[in-house]
Order: C-alpha cells, then structure tokens, then sequence
C-alpha cells in the first residue's frame, strides 16, 4: 500500500451525527401471518385493491351494525364500482337477487352496503354495476347505501328500517309488499320490474 493511497483516504465519518439505521429487524411477512384474522380474509385479495379505495367498511359489534363510506366524490347517475366477482348463491341475507330465479353473492366489500329509503346508490344486476343515485350527487364520507327492493323480490331476512329518513318505508320485506306507488319513486331493476307486471295481471 502506498503512502499515497493512504493519504487519499477521506476523513472518518466526522459531524457526530450517529448512523442509526438498524435495516435488518423489518419483520418477515409471510401469506399466514400477515392477514389479519376477520371476516374479510375471506375476500379475495385480488378483489379488495380497487374498493379500497372507493369504500371504508366500518365494522360495528353486533349483527347488522356495519355500515360503509364513501371516500369519493361522484356526480349523479355516474357508476361508482363494478360487481366483478359475483357467484350463484342461495338466497342469504347477504346474497343479492340478479334476476327472476339467479341470486348472487358479491364475494367483496359492496356487501356491507346497507339499505336505505332514500339511497346514495343503485346496484344495476344487469349491467353488474354500482351507479351513484340518478337523483343526487355522492360525497365523500356519505354513508353507502341501497333500496334493497329494487333488488329483492321477497327478502330472506325482512327487517325494520331504522334510515331515519322522512320517506322511511319501515318494514322491508322485498317489493312483492310493497305499494306500486311508493316503488315508482325508486330506480328498480328489470326483474323486479317484471315480476310486478305479473303481479298486477294475476290480482
Ligand atoms: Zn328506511
């Protein structure tokens, strides 16, 4: 080694600051340990990416009480999300009616939309999309929400609505129920549409 290679050499490490990375403690994920255990391992990983960042679940303790939020801002009439990953189903009280005789479970996070009498959302099972309510914008931090009989025809879980809003239709049971009225303010699906046209022809 030569005295000039030596004298090259830079100073050591000289304005006291210490070098406090410690890189090698990072945690080792693996597919098992990484997932949190909740209901929602059981949605395909593949599904959540794009409603995470369209929807915040907010999962209450007891039954019924989660309720979802929109991180968006959307104007009326626009499709919020796309149901991509439906599956036939028996009919549940999580299952959604996709036609006269298909029911479907959704398989992500557009489950925990609850009902509403006034509705920030349609569910379109025949375009298999998620449109924001032709009547009004969505904001940002509104609550999620659907008519459930616009899907349902006859609920496998009927319940009392507790919305809160003026136009509240209390006991939700499916359209078969319901007044032709009070469904001709709502946006209702083809099948529901048709079989009230049965209805009316047989009574
Ligand atoms: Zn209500």
């Amino acid at each position: 080694m030569s005295p000039a290679i030596i004298s090259s050499t830079p100073p050591l490490a000289s304005n006291g600051k210490p070098q406090a990375l410690k890189s090698s403690t990072k945690p080792v994920i693996t597919s098992s340990s990484a997932l949190p255990r909740t209901e929602s391992t059981e949605i395909p990983a593949w599904v959540k990416p794009d409603l995470t960042r369209l929807l915040r679940v907010e999962k209450n303790p007891g039954s019924f009480a989660s309720r979802s939020v929109s991180l968006v801002s959307l104007p009326a009439g626009s499709v919020f999300a796309r149901i991509t990953n439906p599956t036939p189903a028996t009919v549940a009280y999580s299952s959604v009616q996709a036609g006269r005789d298909l029911h479907i479970e959704l398989n992500c996070d557009l489950v925990y939309i609850n009902h509403s009498c006034k509705p920030s959302l349609v569910f379109d099972m025949q375009r298999w999309e998620v449109r924001v309510s032709a009547e009004r914008d969505l904001k940002e931090g509104d609550e999620l929400t659907f008519f459930y009989p616009s899907t349902e025809w006859h609920m496998a879980q009927p319940f009392e609505c507790l919305c809160g809003n003026k136009e509240c239709r209390g006991r939700i049971t499916g359209a078969k129920d319901m007044d032709k009225e009070v469904l001709g303010e709502y946006w209702l699906n083809g099948h529901v549409e048709e079989l009230l046209e049965e209805k009316k022809a047989a009574s």
